[in-house]
């Protein structure tokens, strides 16, 4: 699949690569301007574009309206297959001006917009992901109602949903602190509890990320969340 993942968080960026970029076609950026673009861009095969540019004036016929608009259609690439984004981004300056740019830098919950967004477009698939807990921010409280497994926007399966899972990023691997690399749970009096930190591995991460490839699962597969 061909994939987008937008989000502001250096770890979560990383866990995209790490989660998803072995089994598809992945895009990651980091800023509201860039997601933008990305997003309403109409990918085009631009050496084609080009060539036939070429062949048209060549052939007499100049380069604008009906030639133009069918050289386009022919060079046409597939949009994105899914748009992942983080929930709440520092806003972008790109659409704005005068008064506006006071607002850029400040963090909104952007991600609706993108989803939407994408899904006018013809994504397939879009999520829109915080791992922010709703009591700790008002945009997260706001999923809530709606985060009960996919449904459909303008033709796309959705996911708006503020549970994520948490994936360890690669070499940042040690002891698990909680459990001191044991497995087992230090506070039950017999040592048949499993640690829920690491799982019973005894190893856990000093930095961690969306587990993004969770999430395109929930979306492909359709499934309510339990
Ligand atoms: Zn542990």
């Amino acid at each position: 699949m061909k994939i987008l993942v937008i989000d502001d968080n250096p770890s979560h960026r990383k866990a995209a690569y790490q989660t998803l970029g072995h089994e598809h076609e992945l895009t990651v950026v980091g800023s509201h301007d860039e997601a933008v673009e990305l997003v309403r861009e109409k990918p085009c095969d631009r050496e084609k574009l080009l060539r036939l540019k070429a062949e048209a004036e060549a052939a007499g016929y100049g380069w604008c309206g009906e030639v133009w608009a069918k050289a386009m259609e022919e060079c046409k690439l597939p949009y994105w297959d899914a748009v992942l984004s983080d929930l709440l981004m520092p806003a972008g300056r790109k659409t704005q001006g005068g008064n506006g740019l006071q607002y850029v830098g400040t963090e909104m919950p952007i991600g609706w917009a993108l989803a939407i967004d994408a899904a006018l477009e013809g994504a397939k698939f879009v999520a829109v992901v915080t791992d922010m807990d709703h009591h700790s921010h008002p945009a997260s409280a706001m999923l809530d109602r709606m985060d009960r497994g996919v449904f459909p926007v303008a033709g796309a399966k959705a996911l708006f949903t503020n549970h994520v899972k948490r994936v360890g990023i690669t070499g940042t691997e040690g002891p698990c602190r909680e459990c001191g690399g044991t497995g087992k749970c230090r506070r039950a009096n017999d040592s048949t509890y499993d640690c829920y930190t690491c799982h019973a591995t005894g190893v856990d991460y000093a930095e961690k990320g969306k587990d993004w490839k969770d999430i395109l699962n929930r979306l492909t597969s359709g499934e309510q969340e339990e």
